[in-house]
């Protein structure tokens, strides 16, 4: 199998290309398809295993697609650590490099002001949940154009207690929207959050 079978938008091919991918992933020849379809997914899958693109390409995607307003925030990915947040921004940049697409990064540590900024410039949002909260505490930001949410890594976000902040942020999202939750392990409380939120999942793995 090779990306071609995707029939990604040219732009995306181009991002493929310029990152050096020839073949799918295992995750990615799961993924990419029932992304695309507009399903919510359960994707078990590890760090290293491409899981990145795999819901980035789908996304970028649909993207090009949206015809809404430039400014309105559409994807909002959460992640637990900030390197993890960067690295996913740093995916969207390099695979949507021809798109046009802008993403934001709001992360813990550094000045907010700057965020916020971003945030209101970009479709993809990718945040740490405890800054996001922050945000929304203060009513610098709103989440109510967001289509598509992200949980990368959600058996980590869990284990690093953001569980309470991952419900304040859900409460804040439209209920129409594509979910897509990514985790390593499927423990009991994964299952619970994964039954909370995603609506006849598929089930993806690498
Ligand atoms: P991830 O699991 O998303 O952190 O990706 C792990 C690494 O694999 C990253 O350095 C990606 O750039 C790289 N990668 C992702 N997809 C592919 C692919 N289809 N072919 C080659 N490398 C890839």
């Amino acid at each position: 199998m090779t990306f071609s079978s995707f029939s990604f938008d040219q732009r995306i091919v181009a991002g493929i290309k310029a990152c050096g991918y020839e073949t799918p992933t295992p995750i990615q020849r799961n993924a990419i398809p029932v992304v695309l379809e507009g399903h919510d997914v359960m994707g078990l899958a590890q760090t290293g295993t491409g899981k990145t693109a795999a819901f980035a390409l789908p996304i970028l995607q649909h993207l090009l697609k949206d015809s809404s307003p430039k400014g309105s925030p559409r994807v909002l990915v959460l992640a637990p650590t900030r390197e993890l947040a960067l690295q996913i921004q740093e995916s969207f940049i390099a695979l949507g490099k021809q798109t046009g697409i802008r993403s934001a990064v709001v992360i813990g540590g550094v000045g907010m002001n700057p965020q916020i900024k971003a945030f209101a410039q970009s479709r993809v949002i990718v945040a740490c949940p405890g800054r996001l909260v922050r945000l929304i505490n203060r009513g610098a930001i709103r989440l109510n154009t967001i289509t598509t949410l992200v949980l990368d890594e959600a058996d980590r976000m869990l284990d690093m207690g953001f569980l309470p902040d991952i419900k304040r942020i859900l409460a804040q999202l439209p209920d129409k929207r594509q979910n897509l939750l990514f985790s390593a392990t499927m423990p009991n409380d994964i299952k619970k959050l994964a039954d909370g939120i995603l609506v006849n999942p598929k089930r993806v793995q690498e």
